[in-house]
């Protein structure tokens, strides 16, 4: 990461408590790789040398969040840490209802089996796949409207994690406004790759759902990574604080639900914040029966101190530059490698498409799974296929109906590598590409119903 000066940026903290991690010999690895199926969700972490699986709930902690750790108020009603976290979330989401829960889908399951049921329709620039998973529970509909030059992985967009408005304005037109749920924006756009959200885009948001009298959800665990983006990228948001711009884009909602587990830098938590009194009620009622009192929400004190904390270090403009160019950093090395990235890169994962990687791997082999073992076997890294092995489909001849792309991500958690880390991890992309000719693929001996990548099993051809 070079700055104006071209000196490196070196991560903006220093260590004071370590997790030693372990590596191992290629010849272990193969073998427990083996053992698992080719399926890196069933390794043991003791066994991974460097964690790229997910950015959620995997984050480190500061010394501020552990000393506040120790000042958590475990009472059951009306806690200290309970107003501290209120107080927190209110000034960042100019909502009046603040309701805490035990994670992003908690909050979600709340608000969406309110507001949804047979015959209702959400509409979103990608539903994220926990909040499409509630919404159909409750039989209703979850429709992504993204702008189709934003699915090119190569195109070159500041925001590629927008909803596209006209397709939004016509999907309303079609099903008539009464219809219509909510509009749900994922700021940054997780399922499209981290790509940023423009503010110009959710004020276009508002002005529809204005004018057509529906309500605005903003799914924004990722809101200070989007912040960033808005003031390198949009000339009107420069001068602002990253703080001040997320807190102009939540006032543009009637809702807001966050996974804790990404900007509110803290390993388990959520929030369900809402601006309608009646509704908040509602909410508050399904709280107390599933995940607890209305100020605790099925954390404890000291989980709610800790996200206090995080909630304001996160927007630390040495904390998110360091994050947002780390993960570029590592994306502008690979791509410089010659290793095909999705282009821009995003505020929170670099994403490969193994396709281009491996072009004589066809797509019912699982090129990205293939790259997924490789680079564990290679290099202990684990990472995720997010491809057909993901959401791949049968036709009615059971032949595989595969997915748009077929891509890899490596998801960085926050403030837990060091940029040698991410080197070593650059490094053993030199391995993968000179043995890529002699790559094979895979094929499905066990697969779930239901979200199959978590425990799908896969056996070696050839
Ligand atoms: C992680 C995530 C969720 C779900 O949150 P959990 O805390 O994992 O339940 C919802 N939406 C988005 C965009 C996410 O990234």
């Amino acid at each position: 990461m070079k700055t104006t000066k071209n000196r490196t940026l070196a991560e903006p903290f220093r260590i004071k408590m370590v997790e030693p991690v372990t590596m191992t010999t290629e010849a272990y690895r193969e073998e427990v790789l083996k053992q698992c199926a080719y399926n890196p969700f069933l390794l043991h972490s003791k066994d991974v040398f460097i964690d790229l699986l997910t950015d959620s709930g995997t984050g480190a902690m500061s010394d501020r969040q552990w000393a506040g750790m120790m000042m958590g108020d475990e009472s059951y009603a009306g806690a200290k840490s309970w107003l501290h976290l209120e107080n927190v979330v209110k000034e960042l989401s100019g909502m009046p209802y603040i309701l805490p829960t035990h994670q992003g889908r908690a909050a979600e399951r709340i608000l969406y089996s309110i507001l949804g049921g047979k015959g209702k329709v959400f509409i979103s620039n990608t539903h994220f796949d926990t909040t499409r998973a509630n919404i159909e529970f409750t039989g209703a509909t979850a429709i992504d409207v993204m702008p189709l030059e934003a699915r090119d992985p190569n195109i070159d967009l500041p925001f590629k994690g927008n909803i596209d408005t006209q397709a939004l304005e016509a999907l309303i037109a079609q099903h008539g406004a009464n219809a219509i749920a909510a509009v749900i924006m994922t700021v940054t756009n997780n399922s499209a790759g981290g790509q940023p959200v423009s503010m110009q885009n959710v004020k276009e948001v508002r002005r529809i759902c204005d004018q057509h009298k529906l309500m605005l959800v903003i799914d924004g665990c990722r809101v200070a990574e989007n912040s960033y983006f808005i003031k390198q990228r949009e000339t009107a948001y420069a001068h602002m604080t990253y703080e001040a711009i997320a807190q102009e884009m939540l006032r543009l909602a009637d809702a807001f639900v966050m996974s804790a587990k990404k900007d509110g830098l803290v390993n388990m938590g959520g929030l369900l914040c809402l601006k309608d009194e009646a509704l908040s009620m509602q909410c508050t009622n399904l709280l107390i029966i599933s995940e607890g009192f209305a100020t605790y929400g099925g954390l404890s004190g000291r989980d709610m101190e800790a996200m206090a904390i995080g909630l304001k270090e996160v927007f630390d403009p040495d904390y998110l530059h360091y994050r947002i160019r780390s993960t570029a950093y590592l994306g502008e090395h690979l791509k410089a490698k010659g290793i095909p990235v999705v282009w821009p890169i995003g505020g929170h994962a670099v994403y490969i498409d193994a396709k281009a990687l491996y072009p004589h791997i066809p797509v019912h082999e699982y090129p990205g799974q293939v790259l997924v073992c490789d680079l564990y076997t290679l290099g202990g890294i684990r990472c995720v296929e997010v491809g057909s092995v993901m959401f791949g489909k049968y036709d009615a001849d059971h032949q595989l109906i595969p997915a748009q792309n077929e891509l890899v991500r490596l998801a960085i958690p926050r403030r837990v590598y060091t940029q040698s880390h991410v080197d070593y991890v650059i490094d053993v992309f030199d391995d993968i590409l000179e043995r890529r000719d002699q790559k094979r693929g895979l094929k499905i001996t066990y697969e779930p119903p239901f979200l199959r990548h978590f425990t799908a099993r896969f056996e070696k051809l050839y």
